[in-house]
């Protein structure tokens, strides 16, 4: 999930991972964690992020690729939420990803209008008092995420996988697109099948939905 701050990729990530089973990484939630425990990397990257900076590389990779080995264990495929965010991590994260024999199915790079963006995160400094959703940390943010992380965009595009939407409208459009797309790439689970449906014809076997799902685990986001 690529996009700049305040597009949704949190609440676009948690979505995805409710219709897939796969597991949610979000790199800034296991950054504050630490932060939270107090932990030395805590402590090496809590000024960065409260200045709007990104962490070094090497400070996200190893956290980010030990979750990684987690999910793909225990579900299969994830989605990760605000990784990479510079061509550095996005070429590294694809060399560790090829020693571990992992696919990258899917980009979803969100968008909003800037003045949107600023509104919305100042919506959730409300609600959350996030230390970086002040007025000066966003524009910076921003910034960082124009000049970092959007060259990924076109690094993603070249590679035919990245699907750029929209988030300046109602959220069930978000999905209903994101679903389509998805689709056609078979990165979705099938639907349940209703109950009572008979077996195939020659078949003693009922459609089991589990097996059709063995397919799509081997996908991540
Ligand atoms: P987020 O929760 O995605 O908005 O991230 C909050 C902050 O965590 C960012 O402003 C950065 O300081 C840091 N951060 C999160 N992900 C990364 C990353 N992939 N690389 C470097 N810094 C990151």
């Amino acid at each position: 999930m690529l996009s700049p701050p305040g597009a949704g990729k949190g609440t676009h990530s948690r979505w995805l991972t409710e219709q897939t089973g796969a597991a949610h990484i979000s790199s800034g939630d296991l950054l504050r964690a630490e932060i939270e425990r107090g932990s030395d990397l805590g402590k090496q990257v809590g000024a960065y992020i409260a200045r709007g900076d990104l962490v070094p590389d090497e400070l996200i990779l190893d956290i980010l690729m030990s979750a990684v080995i987690v999910a793909v264990r225990d579900t299969g495929g994830y989605v990760l939420d605000g990784f990479p965010r510079t061509m550095a991590q996005a070429l590294r994260a694809a060399e560790l990803a090829a020693e571990l024999s992992l696919t990258s199915n899917a980009v979803i790079y969100l968008t909003a209008p800037e003045e949107e963006l600023v509104s919305r995160l100042l919506d959730r400094a409300q609600r959350e008092g996030r230390v970086d959703d002040t007025l000066g940390v966003i524009r910076h943010r921003l910034a960082v995420f124009a000049k970092e992380t959007a060259p990924l965009i076109d690094y993603y595009r070249g590679r035919g996988i990245l699907l750029e939407l929209s988030t300046d409208r109602p959220e069930a459009d978000v999905h209903a697109d994101l679903r389509d797309w998805l689709n056609a790439r078979g990165l979705l689970p099938p639907e349940p099948a209703p109950l009572g449906i008979p077996p195939r014809a020659g078949s003693d076997e009922p459609i089991s939905a589990s097996r059709n799902e063995a397919r799509w685990r081997s996908h991540s986001c």
